[in-house]
């Protein structure tokens, strides 16, 4: 089954054909970061217009790369929420028009499905699992009793993991997204300041990076204030274990009181180095569950991971008409049948 995928969510304009909701063909992404970099944050207007700019383009170059004739696919997957109404529109406009265009049925996908799907790209999925989604938009821990039914057992309360990197690096006037340089910036820092680990002891799998945050705004106003430099490497190593500490903590928990076969860490954040490897030792304590993230290349916004969960939908008999319309604040929950 091929299926052809489009993503627009965001400030990523990618289509991609997935072969079975495993095998990529192509995924041409164009992003637009350099756009928004000089803003510090997406700005909506201008993201809506890069992604007109680009749509044909990718297009024509994820069909180009695949050798995929129009009438060699099955179905249009496309993403129509959550994220920016303007953004989503262009790609769900894309996807309508291929469709009718050349016959094809439209599977609807939910953008944070298509995340953790991702991680079919690393190994199979087996089932019951459970996924870390931590995105510059959401941090959910999400149980799936069974391929394509999705349950949020703990979510943030104030920030996104992701926000939290993207806010602290607008401080320290790092580029954004900053989550990366971050990353890089507490390889080389030692954790020399004691930052909050919120909600380390409630009762919950829910997180909050919101206190986090204000401490190290706090942090570095009190230096400013005092005329101290920062080392901001330090800086990066003590907030950046303050934020993993928090994710492991609250995965360690879920984990012991829900036993699945496999767990899935997926999202924008997925890429950091820190949390890939101690999610890597906290899976060691529990044998009997497999630890797949997701690709470090399929980690950020894309249209294969959109075709892999557009097939978990085909399976399913799950396709949308052409009235379909974006959902920006969809979640989870809808999904639940
Ligand atoms: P959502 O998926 O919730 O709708 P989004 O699509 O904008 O939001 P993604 O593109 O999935 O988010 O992820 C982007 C986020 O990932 C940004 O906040 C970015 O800083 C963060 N990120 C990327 N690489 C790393 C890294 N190595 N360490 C930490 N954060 C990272
Ligand atoms: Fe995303
Ligand atoms: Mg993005």
């Amino acid at each position: 089954t091929k299926i052809i995928s489009f993503e627009s969510s965001a400030d990523e304009t990618s289509v991609a054909i997935v072969e079975d909701g495993n095998i990529v063909l192509s995924n041409s992404v164009a992003t637009q970061i350099n756009s928004h970099q000089r803003f510090g944050g997406i700005v909506p207007e201008v993201a809506s217009r890069h992604h007109i700019e680009w749509i044909t383009r990718v297009l024509n170059d994820a069909l180009d790369t695949a050798h995929v004739e129009p009438k060699a696919l099955d179905a249009v997957a496309v993403t129509y929420g959550p994220g920016l109404v303007g953004s989503l529109l262009v790609g769900l406009m894309g996807a309508k028009t291929f469709a009718l265009a050349h016959g094809l049925p439209v599977i609807p996908v939910n953008h944070l499905a298509g995340h953790i799907a991702a991680a079919n790209f690393n190994k199979p999925i087996k089932y019951p699992a459970m996924a870390l989604m931590v995105s510059g938009g959401h941090t959910e821990l999400v149980l799936m009793r069974e391929e394509n039914q999705f349950e949020v057992i703990g979510e943030t309360r104030d920030d996104a993991a992701g926000e939290s990197f993207d806010k602290v690096g607008r401080l320290l006037n790092l580029p954004y997204p900053a989550g990366k340089t971050i990353d890089e910036m507490a390889h080389r820092g030692q954790p020399t300041i004691k930052f909050p680990t919120a909600m380390a002891h409630e009762d919950n799998y829910d997180f909050s990076f919101s206190g986090l945050k204000s401490a190290v705004i706090n942090y570095v106003h009190h230096a400013n204030q005092k005329e101290e430099t920062i080392n901001q490497d330090d800086l990066a190593t003590s907030f950046q274990n303050a934020v993993v500490d928090a994710l492991i903590g609250r995965t360690k928990r879920a984990l012991e009181n829900f036993p699945v076969k496999s767990f899935v860490l997926a999202g924008g954040v997925a890429a950091n180095s820190q949390l890939r490897e101690e999610l890597t030792m906290l899976l060691n304590d529990f044998p009997k569950t497999e630890f797949i993230p997701v690709p470090m290349q399929y980690t950020g916004d894309n249209a294969a991971m959109i075709g892999a969960a557009g097939y978990w939908n085909y399976k399913k008999n799950i396709f949308a008409d052409l009235d379909l319309n974006t959902d920006p604040g969809l979640d989870f929950e809808l999904l639940q049948s």
